[in-house]
């Protein structure tokens, strides 16, 4: 088969490798459309700690069943189904006691398993998930980041209506705001300074852009946002929150955080409000949810994925800016 193989930090070829034939319980899925996230560009950059190489890119994965091992109980050839990466060993303490996003043991699609940005991936029956007709592979590639953030708000008791404030105008800051637009949150200030961002930013319904810290800083939600959404994994944005929130609000600390980084807050404010600051790891018995928030419409996949790739070109949006899209899709449709 085709495979995008990074063989070393900004050295990725297009060439053949061997498919993996499935395993007994392991299901092979011919790739329909691959998602680009933030952790590939790291790891294409050389930034990612666990990525060994040379390592097969790609992590948010939709497409077609096409072998199932002979222990295989719920699929077919042909099934249309989504991949979570994230491999769970089930009889670590943590698995033991439902914490499966801590299992010790963890192996993940497109960093210890080869990964979407090819022709098949090879993955457990266990991760993978079937999609409604209704839904289109594109669309379902993003199941995996959207899982996440079902996980946040399974995390926390976050309420019905309020006002919020998102940092960040990425596709989870764009996708929070959908989100919480159907939760009935009034008014939404967000806060991005990439155009385009903003542009869709503006069409999910903001109801206020800032484009920086300072300004927003300035404006009436200050004190008032019931939730704060940090998205930019700035840990200096994330230290402001504390002054964003309202009274016995919430914050969602929603990135990956430069390890070993402090954040200095005045300590007494989480007393004296009440403030809750939450973190979220990965996606535990989520991705049914998110497929179906994708299938009712709440989530606009479409218009977030606003670069599209045709495999043998995949590569370019790693050189390209990347920065400008919220979503390349690598789409083998
Ligand atoms: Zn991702
Ligand atoms: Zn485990």
């Amino acid at each position: 088969m085709k495979a995008y193989v990074l063989k070393s930090p900004g050295n990725m070829k297009y060439e053949d490798v061997k498919v993996m034939e499935p395993e007994s319980n392991q299901v092979q899925v011919k790739v329909r459309a691959c998602g680009i996230c933030g952790t590939d560009l790291h790891a294409y950059a050389g930034k990612h700690d666990a990525i060994k190489y040379p390592v097969i890119l790609g992590h948010e994965l939709s497409g077609v069943v096409n072998k199932v091992g002979e222990k295989v109980k719920n699929f077919n050839t042909g099934d249309r189904v989504v991949v979570d990466p994230n491999i769970t060993c089930g009889y670590c303490d943590n698995c033991k006691k439902g914490k499966i996003n801590f299992c010790e043991n963890m192996k993940s699609v497109g960093i210890n398993y080869s990964g979407g940005f090819s022709e098949f991936v090879t993955v457990p029956e266990k991760v993978v998930y079937k999609i409604p007709d209704n839904i289109t592979f594109k669309q379902a590639a993003i199941a995996e980041p959207i899982s996440c953030i079902v996980h946040a708000f399974e995390n926390t008791d976050v309420k019905n209506g309020g006002s919020a404030v998102i940092l960040g105008t990425g596709f989870i800051g764009l996708t929070f705001l959908q989100i919480l637009k159907g939760m009935g949150y009034y008014p939404i200030y967000i806060m991005g300074r990439n155009l385009f961002r903003n542009r869709l930013a503006k069409k999910f319904g903001a109801d206020k852009i800032l484009d920086n810290i300072d300004s927003l800083m300035k404006t009436d939600i200050i004190k008032r946002a019931n939730l704060v959404v940090e998205t930019t994994g700035s840990t200096d944005i994330l230290s402001k929150t504390v002054d964003i929130v309202s009274d016995s609000g919430k914050i969602f600390a929603f990135a990956v955080y430069p390890p070993g980084e402090e954040m200095k807050i005045e300590a007494n404010k989480i007393y004296k409000k009440e403030i809750t600051i939450i973190g979220d790891f990965l996606n535990p018995n989520t991705m049914e949810k998110a497929i179906h928030m994708i299938g009712s419409g709440l989530i606009d996949a479409d218009d977030m994925e606003d670069m599209e790739l045709k495999p043998d070109k995949a590569n370019e949006i790693f050189e390209y800016k990347s920065k400008n899209y919220v979503k390349p899709i690598i789409s083998f449709e």
